[in-house]
């Protein structure tokens, strides 16, 4: 980390972010994204750190079953970054497209679609402003423009004590799962068809750690909104996490952890042995009534004044209201 980093970049907006405390006092540029998961199912799978005993011989006490590992960035990423999408959408401006306008689409006309619903082609918000609309500064665009948004993979363990969550570490349970499906046709005698077998993780709760490569008021207020959007929206089928989604894999309960917290107290809120000091509740107030807002603020205005100047599909816009 390079000195002044952790101050705020001025992003030349229309408005005036005030915040009763410096942003030094606050954990920015890191930002904790509190998981509680009951079921994941990470679509890239699980990167566990050794092989595991085949399914006949598990033991449920068997020290082997205690793996460790790592949900993908990938699959995490994909999801924030929809949540981003929809928050710019439902203001009125429209997002930019993940994908290239040339890239190899399983489904015809998809981005055509896309781009009639709440999408601008990627980059072209570069054309009317040098740093692009609000996702493509944060996210990054083409080879030499990485974004500004570091996502780490979520280490995780089964082991309470084991797991540090100022270090993006989750408690969860692995286990790979394997699915017969068996033939229905009576001659066949219930024979196996076929198996999958699926990387899942159970009772998932921790942090992921972001960590803002540039701490302009906007990206906070994006990430604060988004957050709360997935929250809010946690058991729709596009914004659950990952993939066995018809099965309840992937509502995820998230939020934003108190930039205001000291890191004591950011362990403290996954110690099940303690509960929130009055000082943690004194800056849950600060932070919802004087600090949040202006973050939003922020972003309200930068939405407004360069990506609601992109033309807006004849279409509805992509938002969808709770
Ligand atoms: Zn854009």
């Amino acid at each position: 980390m390079t000195a002044g980093e952790s101050a705020l970049v001025d992003s030349h907006l229309d408005v005036e972010v005030e915040l009763p405390r410096s942003v030094e006092e606050m954990l920015l540029p890191d930002v904790y994204v509190g998981l509680e998961i009951d079921l994941l199912s990470p679509g890239d799978g699980i990167v566990t750190d050794r092989h595991h005993a085949s399914a006949e011989r598990y033991e449920a006490d068997d020290a082997m079953n205690q793996i460790e590992g790592q949900i993908s960035p990938f699959t995490l990423s994909g999801w924030l970054r929809h949540g981003c999408e929809q928050v710019v959408q439902v203001a009125g401006a429209t997002a930019c497209h993940p994908g290239e306008p040339d890239g190899d689409y399983m489904r015809a006309n998809v981005y055509e679609r896309d781009l009639d619903s709440g999408y601008h082609e990627k980059g072209a918000c570069l054309d009317d402003h040098d740093d692009g609309c609000v996702i493509y500064d944060l996210f990054g665009g083409f080879g030499s423009q990485p974004g500004k948004l570091l996502r780490r993979p979520v280490s995780f363990s089964p082991i309470r004590r084991q797991v540090d969550v100022l270090d993006s570490e989750a408690e969860a349970h692995y286990r790979q799962l394997s699915n017969q499906v068996r033939s229905r046709n009576e001659e066949d005698g219930g024979l196996p068809l076929r198996q999958a077998d699926r990387d899942v993780l159970g009772n998932v709760e921790g942090t992921w750690l972001l960590t803002l490569r540039e701490l302009k008021p906007e990206f906070v207020g994006l990430l604060l909104e988004a957050v709360s959007f997935l929250d809010a929206h946690s058991d729709q089928f596009e914004f659950q996490l990952g993939g066995a989604r018809n099965f309840g894999a992937g509502i995820a309960d998230v939020w934003v952890i108190n930039p205001l917290y000291s890191k004591r107290e950011v362990r403290r809120v996954f110690n099940r042995a303690q509960d929130a000091t009055a000082a943690m509740a004194e800056k849950d107030e600060v932070w919802e009534s004087e600090c949040r807002p202006e973050f939003v603020r922020a972003l309200q205005a930068r939405t407004a004044s360069r990506d609601g100047d992109l033309p807006m599909s004849d279409g509805e816009s992509g938002g969808e209201s709770a």
